[in-house]
């Protein structure tokens, strides 16, 4: 039975806001949608509830609310369903309007659950979430390797070189013999097509800039997949339209990241890319993406597992509530509604203000916990 998430960073509780402080109309807003919470391995059950407790306070400042619904994935699940995702997971986040999901550490699951498509690529691959969206852009007072960056990588999310998502049934990646490893690649014009014109049209709301990344020297699928995008940009004549390999593009992002606007490329290409760019910009701790479908959403930090600081209380939960404040506007849109919007930027911005005022987890430099952060963020929501 699904019940309602209750975390001990949850505002509600924890020393983020009293509720005698709030004003009386912040404190029974309307219940509108439901998302799931799918918190993973690793880092996943300490930046997952960080961003649920962050966002309830942003949805609160703008009078609304969701209702968040816990659902098992990952080595917790393996121990309690038998699966790392459940049946059960899958047939619950059917219903829902949307998901906040933690990364998965695949390596520490028993043998028998390695041989199967990994959560999120089965989660992608069953609702179809084609585009991978990852912004990576710098932060005021946030040590970056490179000076300013404002780009989105947009990723074809459903096939390309990761063959894993590539089949009906079984994997396009196989071993004939003990020597020899074969892998597919798989491009094809309806999915080319609407991933670019999901770059198109976000290149419309940001400064109408599309680069088209593909290694079509060499590759003639992506040259296939430089064309179709091509094409599509024909549609929208407002938009500036350029293709670099993706070689020279690993180059120009450490030299000159504020010259793109508006990325797309292929499911491997963006996955290397999207971590390039975010580590250029300060930590994979900051690095948000989105996977979206035409009817649902989830919010997925661009970085892993990170099993090596794991239990610590020390992840930077930065990727994870800025992937959510994603969510939240991509929910905006689609139901026309002003208040989520108004919660997912304040989400946002209160994210940028507590970095702003260099108030560091460890993988910048600081000495801030998860938990003092998140109350950090909640601070910059409900200000004193
Ligand atoms: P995967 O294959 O799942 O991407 P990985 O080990 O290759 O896993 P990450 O789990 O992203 O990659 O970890 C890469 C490095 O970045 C690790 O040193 C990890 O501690 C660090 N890291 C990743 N995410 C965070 C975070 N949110 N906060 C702090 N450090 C992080």
């Amino acid at each position: 039975m699904a019940r309602i998430l209750r975390t001990s960073l949850d505002p509600r509780h924890g020393p983020g806001i009293s509720r005698a402080r709030r004003p009386r109309q912040w404190q029974n807003p309307p219940v509108t949608l439901r998302l799931g919470v799918l918190e993973g391995d690793g880092i996943g059950p300490e930046i997952v509830p960080a961003a649920i407790a962050a966002a309830d306070a942003a949805l609160r400042r703008a009078n609304t609310a969701v209702q968040w619904v816990p659902l098992p994935v990952g080595l917790a699940a393996i121990a309690a369903h038998g699966s790392a995702l459940p049946p059960s997971t899958v047939e619950a986040l059917q219903t829902l309007d949307g998901w906040v999901m933690g990364p998965h550490d695949n390596a520490s699951y028993p043998p028998a659950h390695r041989a199967t498509l990994n959560p999120s690529g089965a989660l992608r691959k069953h609702f179809d979430l084609y585009a991978n969206i990852r912004p990576a852009r710098t932060f005021r007072n946030v040590p970056a390797t490179v000076r300013a960056a404002d780009l989105v990588i947009v990723r074809e999310n459903t096939e390309g070189f990761y063959a894993d998502r590539n089949t009906f049934a079984g994997t396009g990646e196989f071993m004939p013999t003990a020597d020899v490893a074969i892998t597919m690649g798989v491009f094809t014009r309806g999915r080319i097509e609407r991933i670019a014109h999901a770059a198109f049209q976000l290149a419309g709301r940001r400064r109408r800039h599309v680069t088209i990344v593909h290694k079509a020297n060499v590759l003639a699928a992506t040259a296939f997949f430089r064309d179709i995008c091509r094409e599509a940009g024909e549609r929208y004549p407002g938009i500036a339209l350029d293709d670099v390999h993706v070689d020279a593009m690993a180059a120009h992002l450490v030299r000159r990241p504020a010259d793109f606007d508006v990325i797309v490329t292929e499911n491997m290409f963006g996955d290397i890319l999207s971590d390039l760019a975010g580590e250029l910009t300060g930590s994979l701790g900051l690095a948000a993406s989105l996977n979206a479908s035409d009817r649902t959403a989830m919010a997925q930090a661009a970085h892993g597992s990170a099993p090596d600081i794991a239990g610590q209380g020390i992840a930077n939960p930065s990727a994870m509530i800025l992937s959510t404040a994603m969510l939240l506007e991509w929910l905006a849109a689609r139901h026309d509604d002003a208040r989520l919007a108004d919660a997912a930027s304040r989400l946002a911005a209160a994210v940028d203000r507590t970095l702003g005022l260099e108030i560091f987890p460890r993988d910048l430099g600081g000495a801030v916990t998860t938990a003092a952060f998140t109350r950090a963020v909640i601070a910059q929501i409900f200000p004193e």
